[in-house]
């Protein structure tokens, strides 16, 4: 074992891991990257099928990037955004509210104002407190302050959401796996079904193995309680502040995507109930979901909520947005929002928030010149042709019989494994059957994380057909030995 494993072994505790499992084993170490391939000291060669945990858009050591990062470097790494300004950020704000305002048709929503934080976790964390804070100042100048207290703002999240690991981010999280154990921290949230079709309660989509998906018989069951949580809230006296979700495709909740219009029935129902829309787009966001293209369009959409034209109060940002270089994330929300909290000094309605490492330049530059990329039509056309390889290969998983249903959207897919295809039945978590598939997939040469029993595929877009191919070939392999 070498210098760096043995190191890691003695003083590392890793995320996510049950370290005593850690410690039976040698671990990788990564040492360069190049594309959508990693390399370890040893000299071994994988395949970053997961893009290192959803983050990286195009490839490990992309010039344009680098070269980013290396001219700002040689004026400054970091100047605080605790009193000043720089320019990489403030360019950085102004082309993601570009972005972010594509399709928007509704003016006093317009998503203008940038607050820049660390990770997907204080993206969330920061949108929850604008949200709590905008919803009791508008609530209080018409509610004595008795009842506001009786009645604090409230948020709604959907089943099996996850939204980080920071004690906000997890409040708003319905994954008892991992909230559980905090319940005693955190404050109450409320949660409603999320439309998992292969599950679904009311036995109305029935995806079959030639992957026909049937929601004839659907009557969006699923909508209808979204619709019954706002109006037992409302009669309770006081209202859903906001409602928190993942678009098009929930992620660590096993990667669940939503039938077409969902997206957009529930957000118009939180709107006509008066909450705020708060679109997490930390995994779904910088245009991993969007299969509808128009390549010979420069502005390419590249958030979820567009494709179902949902124009979102608070837009969450992180992972891909420094194309996966460096920790930096976004809060964008509207004018109204910020108006709120405008005032004289010593009136106090400042937003006392903020990380020491905000708007910082290397991150800025890195995510401008990752925008630069993405919205160029080759980026879009990779995207788009990488999107149907994907497709077309996923195929050949269906007739494994531990295979129960294969879901995709955009350069997202999850490939759900079960005990029998034909009743469903789960694996125990116990039998680490997404755990023993992944390793399997090591030794083959290309790398993921599975969410429980949902083996993940999220690739870099500069992936070739070729290593899509063995991607999926060597999940196919991984998946018949488990079998065997
Ligand atoms: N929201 C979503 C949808 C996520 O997938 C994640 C991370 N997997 C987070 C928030 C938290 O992001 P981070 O790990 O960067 O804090």
């Amino acid at each position: 074992m070498n210098q760096s494993a043995q190191l890691d072994r003695r003083f590392v505790w890793h995320p996510f891991t049950q370290m005593r499992d850690w410690l039976k084993r040698e671990p990788i170490v990564i040492a360069s990257g190049n594309g959508a391939m990693l390399r370890d000291e040893k000299g071994r060669e994988f395949l970053d099928a997961n893009s290192s945990i959803w983050t990286n858009l195009h490839g490990h050591n992309h010039p344009k990037i680098n070269k980013a990062i290396s001219r700002q470097l040689k004026k400054i790494a970091h100047s605080s955004a605790l009193g000043f300004a720089n320019e990489p950020a403030s360019l950085l704000a102004e082309r993601l509210v570009e972005a972010a305002n594509r399709k928007s048709q509704i003016v006093n929503r317009k998503l203008g104002k940038v607050f820049f934080s660390d990770d997907g976790s204080t993206a969330m964390e920061v949108a929850l407190k604008l949200a709590y804070q905008f919803i009791w100042r508008m609530r209080s100048a018409a509610c004595p302050p008795a009842l506001m207290k009786k009645h604090p703002p409230r948020f709604l999240s959907l089943d099996g959401a996850y939204h980080g690991d920071t004690v906000g981010a997890v409040s708003a999280g319905h994954i008892d796996l991992f909230h559980k154990a905090y319940s005693g921290l955190l404050f109450k949230t409320d949660k409603v079904m999320s439309p998992y079709c292969y599950r679904c309660p009311f036995n109305r989509a029935k995806p079959e193995r030639a992957d026909a998906r049937d929601y004839r018989k659907c009557h969006f069951e699923c909508v209808g309680l979204v619709e019954k949580k706002f109006a037992a809230q409302k009669r309770r006296g006081n209202p859903y502040a906001a409602f928190i979700f993942e678009p098009l495709m929930q992620g660590s909740a096993g990667m669940i995507p939503q039938p077409q219009t969902w997206l957009k029935q529930v957000s118009e129902i939180a709107q006509s109930h008066g909450a705020l829309l708060i679109a997490d787009e930390v995994m779904t966001g910088f245009g991993r979901t969007n299969s509808q293209l128009k390549i010979n369009n420069s502005k390419l959409p590249l958030f979820a909520c567009h494709a179902e034209n949902v124009q979102p109060d608070f837009l969450c940002v992180a992972k891909g947005m420094t194309g996966g270089y460096l920790p930096m994330a976004a809060t964008l929300t509207t004018q109204r929002v910020f108006d709120a909290f405008l005032g004289d000094y010593a009136e106090f309605k400042t937003f006392f928030h903020g990380h020491s490492f905000t708007g910082n330049q290397l991150g800025a530059s890195a995510a401008l010149a990752s925008l630069e990329i993405l919205q160029s039509p080759a980026s879009a056309l990779a995207r788009k042709n990488l999107e149907n390889v994907l497709r077309n290969e996923l195929q050949s998983l269906w007739p494994l019989p531990h295979v129960g249903d294969i879901r995709q959207v955009g350069l997202i897919a999850g490939i759900e494994l079960v005990k029998n295809w034909r009743t469903r039945e789960p694996f125990e978590l116990r039998e680490r059957a997404g755990i023993r598939v992944c390793e399997a997939m090591a030794k083959r040469g290309v790398l993921t994380r599975p969410i429980g029993n949902v083996i993940v595929l999220m690739p870099p877009y500069c992936t070739t057909a070729a290593q899509m191919q063995k991607m999926v070939h060597s999940l196919r392999e991984a998946v018949a030995e488990f079998g065997k």
